[in-house]
Order: C-alpha cells, then structure tokens, then sequence
C-alpha cells in the first residue's frame, strides 16, 4: 500500500537517507567535539572524521581534499563566487538566464558595485550554446556562471564546452552543481570547472550544508571572518555531523546512481507519454535528452498550477521552482525559454526520486485524469 500523500517534489528537497541519519549520529553526542580543539581527543576525534569526509567528497568529484570548503549549502556556495572572485570596477562577468536566484541575485547586485553583468539568453530547452557564451565574452570578463543542471526544467549544460572555452582566455568559469551532483556525473576535470557548488539536501543528505569546489590556485577572498576555519574562505565552527552526512550520501550515490538515474529516466518518460497521449492540452517545456532523471515540467492549459496541485491532494508537488514559489512569480526560467506568462502559471513541476515507483506515477495520471476536466470547466479562462 502507498503511503500518501506521495512525494513528488525531489528538487525542492530529498527525506534523508536513514543510512546518512545512522552515519551523523555519533557527532551529536559522542564524538562532539570542535574540529578546531586538536590539543584533546574529542577535537582530533571530530577532525578526524572531517578531513575523512573531505577526502571521501573531494574524491566524488574528482578534486583534492584542500579544494573543498564547506559551507552552510549552495545558496552560501554561490554568493561566496561572487563575493570571492577580484571584481573590479568596470570588469564584467556572464550568468546564464536560467540560474537560480542565489546565483542571479548576487551577480546583478554587482551593478552596484560597476561591474558589468550580462545574462546569456538560453534556446527553446535551456541550453547555452558555445557560440552565445563566444559573443558575449570581452577583455573584461572575470567570470563566468553556468548552472550544470536546471532545477525546474532540468536541462544539463554542456558544462565542459563553456568551460573549456573560458580557460582558453583565462576567465574563471564557475558552475551551480546544486541540482547535479549526486543525479548525473560530477567529475570537476571532465567539466573543467574552477568553482562548483553543491548542497547535501538535494542528494538525500542533511539540510543546511554543502560546500564550493576551488580549484587549486583559484583566488577567492572570504566572505564570512572570524576564526578561518575552512581554509580561511570561511570561518565558523564546521558542521561534523552534517558534513558526515554529506559524505555518506555521496558514497551511497557512488554505489546507487547509474542504476537509479536509469531507473527514474524509464519511468519519467513513460510518464511523459501517458501525459502526452492521455491528457490534452499538456505541454512539457524542457528537452526529452540531456534532462535530470527524475525531471518534468508540464502545463495544463486553462488550469493555473495552484488549482492542480490542491487538486491532486494524494501528491506533494510544486509549481515552478519550489525555491521562488514563496514570492508567486512567473518563473524566470520558463520565460527564458519563451513560455508564455499565462501557460508558466500552469506549470507543474514533478521530481521523482528513489522513493517513487510505477504504481505511483500510474496514481498521478489517473488522478489528472478525474481533476483536470473539472477544474477546465470551473475555470474562468478559455480552454
Ligand atoms: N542552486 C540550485 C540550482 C538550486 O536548485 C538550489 C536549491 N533549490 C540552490 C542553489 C540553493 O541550495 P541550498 O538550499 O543548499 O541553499
């Protein structure tokens, strides 16, 4: 029997995985200690779990132990870059049009500051095309920020093209692996990337942590001082039983991934066609290749996402991006790729994960199925 109601909502956040909560528990009461303390036991004890958890997460992404700096998540990752990275007055940096806020809010603030920010519009699927990252490029760019994966439409960038192209003028190239690592392959050299921000919340790991990729020889200056804990980038006690976590999720990605990624690509495009073939007027907006596995985002016509996702009461689901959700507006992102205001306020996004099966998504249809005519008929709008 499914347990309702069915969580469907994996890039908003993933439960925890009981084996991460087993692996934290003892750096809560146990091995309490402050990692800094190494004159006792209980310090050396919890720096010792921590330069384990630094080396066994570096080496998922195929970068060295000294090139991870914990953080309290992405969205601290992300404005650490912008805040990091030498900007002076008149230098110029490129985002994507499909970041997230953490990323789009930190770089057009460096306005204010007289840096120049242009954001690179992204095709009908999300993507940022080599030649577009080529044109916008000048003397002045200092960096560049594209995001490896979407959250909402989970498009998955040709990282390594863009980055390559930024090396060979010598501008930092910085990519948001939030939605991207622990899903699709993660290898910091394949993807030639200087920074990359991740958060364990989203691999089935604990809230409030994740952590920034600098690439050896990266300058960045800090953004938080205090005590300099964390390769004097970021200073505050460090989190041990959430970086443990952080690295026991990882190892049980490294064993689980391939097969679950196969897994949740068959039943979201199954998916996919039933909604095609059973539901009229749906639209999915993002591409069918190069997509997060356990992504879709469709819209009803004549029916705002609102009214759907109370209407599907058996299932937890989001509009857009869960993150943006709590201000109401359109999503940035389905306007990038030229989605109409009126069908984006009909998005719904789904995220499945480890947790769903077929049964579920049979559920889902079928659900749609009684709610969508319903609603068409209450809505004022024209169908
Ligand atoms: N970047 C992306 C692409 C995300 O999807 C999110 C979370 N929705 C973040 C950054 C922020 O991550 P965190 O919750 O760890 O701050």
């Amino acid at each position: 029997m499914t347990a309702l109601p069915i969580y469907l909502d994996h890039h908003s956040t993933t439960p925890c995985d009981k084996r991460v909560v087993e692996a934290m528990l003892p750096y809560f009461s146990d091995d309490f200690g402050n990692p800094a303390a190494i004159t006792h036991t209980h310090g050396r004890r919890a720096a010792q779990a921590l330069d384990e958890a630094r080396r066994s997460i570096s080496s998922f992404l195929h970068a060295l132990p000294q090139e991870i700096v914990f953080t309290g998540g992405a969205t601290e990752a992300n404005n650490l870059v912008f805040a990091g990275v030498d900007m002076p007055r008149g230098s110029h940096v490129i985002i994507s049009g499909v970041e997230h806020k953490s990323v789009l809010v930190p770089a057009t603030r460096l306005r204010d500051k007289g840096v120049e920010v242009s954001i690179l519009a992204v095709d009908g699927e999300g993507f940022v095309s080599v030649e577009s990252l080529l044109s916008a490029l000048r003397d002045e760019t200092v960096l560049v920020s594209v995001m490896a994966a979407n959250g909402e439409i989970g498009t998955i960038q040709p990282v390594g093209e863009l980055a390559r192209v930024c090396r060979d003028r010598s501008v930092l190239f910085h990519t948001d692996a939030t939605q991207a690592v622990g899903k699709i392959d993660c290898h910091v050299d394949q993807m030639q990337c200087d920074l990359l921000s991740f958060s364990a919340h989203k691999f089935y790991g604990p809230k409030g942590v994740g952590g920034l990729f600098v690439r050896q020889g990266v300058r960045l200056s800090a953004q938080m001082s205090g005590g300099g804990q964390e390769s004097r980038l970021r200073s505050g006690t460090v989190n041990v039983p959430g970086v443990v976590g952080m690295s026991r999720a990882l190892e049980l990605r490294a064993a689980e991934m391939a097969d679950e990624s196969e897994r949740l690509t068959g039943m979201r495009n199954d998916l996919w066609d039933r909604i095609d073939s059973e539901i009229p007027g749906s639209v999915v907006h993002g591409p069918r290749r190069l997509r997060l596995p356990g992504n879709l985002n469709v819209s009803f016509e004549g029916v705002d996402a609102e009214s759907t996702i109370h209407a599907l009461r058996h299932f937890s689901l989001s509009s857009g991006s869960a993150c943006s959700s709590a201000d109401r507006e359109v999503s940035s992102v389905l306007r990038a790729i030229g989605v109409s205001d009126e069908r984006a306020s009909g998005s719904v996004r789904i995220g499945l994960g480890k947790v769903n099966g077929n049964e579920e998504m049979a559920m889902l249809v079928e659900d749609l199925k009684l709610v969508l005519p319903r609603l068409r008929e209450l809505s004022v709008r024209p169908v």
